[in-house]
């Protein structure tokens, strides 16, 4: 049995101007010590998608199809109070910029012990103790628990969240940007601390992001998100080197690769669309330079092309041949 079944997942909001269907038919899965990265523009749907997960939608939001099997739990159907028993112990999300929700006068210790005493029922001085091994755990002297925020870099604040969110020992962490805020080394430091504490503890990953770059060292898998659908879905490989989607190509273009040959940076055309106006056919047609008449009237259905790599493209076949 998978770790985690996404499927079929619609999550929509209304809002006084209609209804935003910001996931619409998502499906993916995540097994024990594998990483998915999840990756799009803003708006695309990937927040909503984790929030779905550990249902913590705003009160406009509600998931209205699918299911999110976890170890064969159905989480999508579980009243709001049945589902805190999942959050923390078994789902973590470590938010972006989350590093700046610590509480500026409370110290470090008290607010990792703080979690570990409410989701595990744990003693105060036991909580404390454990507070002290998780800084450990990402790589902060556990006698720090004594210092408060402003005495941490952005970076130490970071793995501060991490060590939080590793509180309850959970099956899944969801990080949502959490190296955003950081520079390229900070950043590159906490992906590598949430890879190692990903294979230590079998757990399972899910990194979201809009930087398509960092996810090629870091995930197994990819899914590739555009106004509410996945458009590609894949092994790293599959999207890196046999890339099937204009969309993905372009993603990949928006970053510089420091391994290959140089090339220039390009920015994608044109804007996302808007969620209350999803464009006909594919709404990827309004930006997209491969786009022919079939592609204003009909959606390309997201189809597995070749073993576990998933396209929805109707020009699938041109784009992989491109290099
Ligand atoms: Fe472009 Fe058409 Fe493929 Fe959409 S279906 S991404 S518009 S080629």
């Amino acid at each position: 049995m998978k770790l985690l079944e996404v499927k079929n997942l619609r999550t929509y909001f209304t809002i006084s101007q209609g209804t935003v269907k910001a996931v619409d038919d998502v499906s993916f899965d995540l097994d024990h010590g594998e990483a998915l990265g999840i990756v799009g523009e803003s708006g695309c749907g990937k927040t909503t998608s984790a929030l779905s997960i550990a249902k913590l939608l705003p009160k406009e939001g509600k998931i209205v199809g699918g299911e999110i099997l976890l170890e064969g739990e159905d989480l999508a159907k579980l009243s709001d109070e049945e589902i805190q028993k999942h959050r923390w112990n078994d789902v973590s999300i470590c938010f972006q910029g989350a590093m700046n929700a610590l509480n500026p006068v409370m110290k470090i210790g008290e607010q990792i012990a703080e979690a570990i005493v409410l989701h595990h029922k744990s003693s105060e001085k036991d909580a404390m103790k454990k507070a002290a091994e998780l800084l450990e755990l990402v790589e902060i002297p556990g006698e720090r628990i004594n210092n408060y925020p402003h005495e941490f870099s952005g970076g130490m604040k970071q793995r501060v969240m991490i060590a939080m969110a590793l509180a309850c020992d959970p099956k899944i962490i969801i990080g949502d940007e959490p190296t955003t805020a950081l520079d390229v080394m900070v950043q590159a430091q906490i992906l590598n601390l949430l890879e190692r504490l990903r294979t230590e503890f079998d757990m399972g990953f899910i990194l979201i992001t809009h930087d398509l770059s960092i996810l090629a060292e870091t995930c197994d898998k990819i899914a590739v998100m555009y106004a509410g659908r996945i458009v590609e879905k894949g092994s790293s490989e599959d999207i890196f080197q046999r890339t099937g989607h204009p969309y993905t190509k372009k993603l990949i273009k928006c970053f510089p690769d420091i391994k290959g040959k140089k090339t220039m940076m390009e920015g994608i055309p044109g804007a996302p669309p808007n969620m209350l106006e999803i464009p006909s056919g594919c709404p990827f047609h309004p930006r997209c330079e491969y786009a022919e008449e079939v592609c204003r009237t009909s959606m390309p259905d997201n189809i597995e092309r070749h073993q576990g790599h998933f396209v929805a493209c109707h020009k699938w076949e041109v784009i992989r041949s491109e290099r």
